[in-house]
């Protein structure tokens, strides 16, 4: 690394060069760069703007679940397996798929050696379970804290190997630089938050021949979310320098608690608690499930099977099926501006339904459930004591006394399966810039719960290969750079000064952030409307307008200011996904309802307007990608359906491959 300056109009704007920078601070981003290191290239630096947060380190549920190839016991697996069963989880790329699944067991492993304490039994075999969209039993876990344990892990290697870290420095802009025949990433700036009302503003210039975007899931473009809160994502960087989004429809959304985000799945579902909504000033109680369920019975069983079918899919609405209680909550909180509760003191209430709560009246399943859990204690707060303590632990750690206490809840944005396109090395379509971790968007439509910690560690692994094999070369002088690089330096110190001005307003911000925020989760959340989808992008154009004029009283809020206009463009082209998928026929699907009128109901009380359809067999968006990118000259946007590549098939010839090998044509 070599520290510099650049010069400004006389002001002095601290210029890095280095290799590689790696944005963010997640479980893929220290991956990235601790891989890198391992291989080789140690002119790397870490800059992120609050180490410690994100969505890997402050993250988790009853059970997080790390996806991985199944190395023990008596079910066979292979990568062949693996990666078909990610394929089919439709709308992912084949060859994405085998690379992680190939490369599953060698990440894994990786965070075994650096400690991460993924239970084995005293064979060394490391057992397995079904998650969710999940044949072979893939998943384990280190417990409530798995990704949090992964952070630390890394953390831990990160300082033993002294990489540098550029703590509380925000990347507002990417840098590029246009060839013949492609468009490059040369480096990004930062604001640096200490320094942030000295006279240069905290700017700092990134010379790096490679960019690692590790920036996370986009948790700052909705209102309902259990994203952590220090975890907003920064796709407009990529966005804005051309880089393409793909499968930005697709998203995980589920029941979670709203003052402290956390997923309410597995033990806090099983235990089977009263599901409870009241009006906005908390008054007004009345057990909302109830008149859409038959019995007591039927309502309990939905209950339980919540816990291990967590997130919403609309296929698991009819006849009662778990996924209807997403929707009723949704209907309650949206629709009739209600707040919903869960209650762990108290039994589902039976007085309006024709059955008594009675755990013995529950289906086998839940109640052997229960019984071989030891938990078939009279209240729903004694069955998790019996079951899960630590789950109760965990609220009371933030506040919440589950026995005294409701739980509020909602319907919650958790995991964006889409995001930024990337080859199979993770390089996007702009060279040298490698998004890694969950803002890469391999996964498709359904993908296995885990699948996701998995993909992160898989492919910032092969980032790191592909850089220290291709892109070892020092960064260009700083000359050479700033011919690159000099009038995007100049225009965003530009922009930062302009923004501010004696007669700003810094609240005008956060309005302008829940504005986009409440559009995003009605329109491009679980429920979706092709009625009103182009009304809200015309909202979200129109108040670009608004942002662009905003003036700030004081560089402090600079970053903020920067950040609400990154969230505006990612919102924008997850708007306009939305809006193309369903132009092209798309219906509900993965984790969200298309609102259609020649659909059915999935339940005979609810109002007409809930009726929807599922897409059919081999539809056109169910076997094709939607890819989206802002166009280059005019910011328009253009939209573009690929056919989804197959797994590859290729032979495994071992004189073949190590003859590519020795020649150096595998990492190409
Ligand atoms: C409640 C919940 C439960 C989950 N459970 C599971 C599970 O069981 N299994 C599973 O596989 N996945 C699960 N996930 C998803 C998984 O945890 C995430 O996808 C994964 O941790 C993302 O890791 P990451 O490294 O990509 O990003 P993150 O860990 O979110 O890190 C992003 C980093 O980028 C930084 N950053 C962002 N923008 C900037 C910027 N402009 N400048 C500088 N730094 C920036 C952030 O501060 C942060 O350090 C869950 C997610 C949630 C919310």
């Amino acid at each position: 690394m070599k520290k510099d300056f650049i010069n400004i109009q006389g002001i002095k704007y601290p210029l890095i060069s280095v290799n590689t920078i790696v944005i963010g601070s997640g479980a893929a981003a220290l991956n990235a760069a601790v891989s890198l290191f391992d291989r080789g290239q140690q002119d790397i630096v870490i800059v992120t703007d609050n180490w410690g947060g994100g969505t890997s380190n402050n993250a988790g549920s009853d059970k997080q679940t790390y996806y991985k190839l199944s190395l023990a016991g008596k079910i066979p697996d292979s990568a062949y397996d693996m990666a078909k069963d990610l394929y089919n989880g439709k709308c992912m790329h084949g060859d994405i798929a085998l690379c992680e699944a190939q490369n599953s067991a060698r990440a894994f492993f990786h965070l075994v050696e650096l400690g991460v304490p993924f239970p084995h039994d005293e064979y060394g075999a490391f057992a397995g379970y079904k998650t969710d969209h999940d044949p072979a039993g893939r998943g384990t876990s280190a417990g409530p804290l798995t990704s949090s344990m992964m952070f630390d892990a890394l953390a831990m290697d990160v300082e033993k190997k002294g990489i540098a870290v550029f703590d509380q420095h925000e990347v507002v802009s990417l840098l590029k630089n246009d060839s013949i025949h492609n468009r490059h990433a040369i480096g990004a700036i930062a604001i640096d938050r200490n320094s942030i009302e000295s006279e240069n503003r905290g700017i700092v210039v990134f010379n790096a021949v490679n960019t690692v975007l590790a920036t996370g899931g986009p948790g700052g473009i909705y209102k309902t979310s259990v994203y952590p809160v220090s975890q907003s994502g920064s796709h407009g960087l990529a966005f804005r320098i051309g880089a393409v989004g793909q499968n930005l429809t697709e998203s995980q959304f589920g029941l979670a608690s709203i003052k402290f985000r956390w997923n309410v799945s597995g033990s806090y579902q099983q235990v089977i608690p009263r599901y409870v909504s009241t009006d906005p000033d908390g008054n007004n109680e009345r057990e909302f499930l109830n008149e859409f369920f038959p019995d007591i019975n039927i309502l309990s069983n939905a209950i339980f099977l919540k816990g291990y079918q967590w997130p919403f899919d609309p296929r698991k609405t009819a006849n009662f099926g778990s996924s209807l209680i997403d929707i009723l909550v949704y209907r309650e909180t949206v629709w009739n501006n209600r707040r919903v509760f869960l209650d762990y003191a108290r039994n589902p209430d039976s007085t309006e339904i024709s059955k008594k709560f009675d755990l013995e009246n529950l289906n086998k399943e839940a109640y052997e459930y229960l019984k071989r859990s030891d938990a078939l204690q009279g209240k729903p707060i004694d069955r998790l004591k019996a079951m899960n303590q630590p789950a109760i632990d965990l609220y009371k750690r933030n506040g919440i006394d589950l026995e005294n206490e409701y739980l509020e809840i909602d319907v919650c944005a958790q995991h964006n399966n889409g995001g930024l396109k990337g080859n199979i090395w993770w390089e996007s379509n702009i060279k040298n810039l490698f998004p890694v971790g969950e803002v890469n968007g391999s996964h498709g439509v359904y993908r296995p719960g885990g699948a996701s910690l998995n993909s992160g560690q898989t492919g910032s692994l092969r980032a790191a290969m592909f850089i220290a094999e291709n892109y070892s070369e020092h960064p260009p002088g700083e000359e050479n750079f700033s011919a690159m690089a000099g009038s995007q330096v100049k225009e965003l110190v530009r922009e930062a000064g302009s923004a501010i001005s004696d007669v700003g307003n810094d609240y005008i911000i956060s309005e302008h952030l829940e504005k986009l925020q409440r559009r995003m989760s009605e329109h491009g959340g679980v429920i979706r409307n092709p009625e009103s989808i182009d009304r809200a992008i015309n909202e979200a154009i129109e108040q670009k307008k608004n942002i662009d004029s905003i003036r700030i009283k004081s560089a402090g809020e600079l970053p903020s200011l920067f950040k609400l206009k990154d969230l505006w463009m990612t919102h924008l082209l997850y708007l306009e996904a939305v809006s193309e998928y369903m132009k092209k026929g798309g219906q509900s699907r993965g984790s969200f309802i298309v609102l259609d009128s020649s659909g059915k109901k999935p339940c005979i009380s609810l109002e007409d307007h809930w009726k929807f359809k599922m897409n059919e067999e081999n539809s056109y968006t169910d076997t094709r990608i939607l890819e989206i990118a802002l166009n280059n000259y005019d910011l328009s946007i253009k939209k573009e359906w690929v056919d989804v590549r197959p797994v590859p098939d290729d032979e495994l010839w071992f004189e073949k491959t190590w003859k590519e090998f020795r020649e150096g044509k595998t990492i190409k």
